[in-house]
């Protein structure tokens, strides 16, 4: 499936990430796509109040992975500083339950990752300071619509 959704504010991109979160039953893999300042630890911020957390989110630049309790489990992991593909495929498949929603950052280039069924969103910064989110999900995620 696939989406197009474009964001003219914050709030904006709350909002929607917040839905995408209310609709998210556990076990997916939410790969982020976006230079810095695109708005993905917004979007996750709105992701894990719509999982239903009240958990502090920031970026896992420096943590690697912080996790977010709600009615689901979310696992927010961003692999900026780790240039070990090895190592990194190793923290994800430790981190796949079945359960867990897992949002990566920096990942996406991973073969072993790509073979997942997974969901991809991909924020890119307009002129105008909007951002347009293009999301592309596996067909496993059919229950998802945004
Ligand atoms: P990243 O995690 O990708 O580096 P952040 O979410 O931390 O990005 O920061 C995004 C910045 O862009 C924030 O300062 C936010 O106020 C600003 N911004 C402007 N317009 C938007 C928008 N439509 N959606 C998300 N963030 C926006
Ligand atoms: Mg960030």
């Amino acid at each position: 499936m696939k989406y197009k959704f474009v964001s003219g504010s914050l709030d904006e991109t709350h909002t929607f990430a917040k839905e995408l979160g209310s609709q998210l039953r556990g076990g997916e893999i939410i790969q982020l796509i976006g230079d810095i300042g695109a708005g993905k630890t917004t979007f996750v911020r709105g992701l894990a109040e719509g999982i239903g957390s009240v958990d502090h989110v920031s970026s896992p630049t420096f943590t690697v992975c912080n996790i977010y309790k709600g009615r689901i489990d979310m696992y927010h992991c961003d692999f900026y500083r780790l240039n070990d593909d090895k190592l990194i495929e190793k923290e994800i498949a430790e981190l796949i339950d079945g359960e867990s929603v897992l949002v990566l950052e920096w990942a996406d280039k991973l073969a072993v990752i790509k073979q997942l069924d997974q969901m991809i969103v991909d924020i890119k910064v307009n002129a105008d300071d909007s951002r347009v989110f293009d999301v592309g999900t596996s067909d496993s995620y059919n229950y998802i619509s945004l």
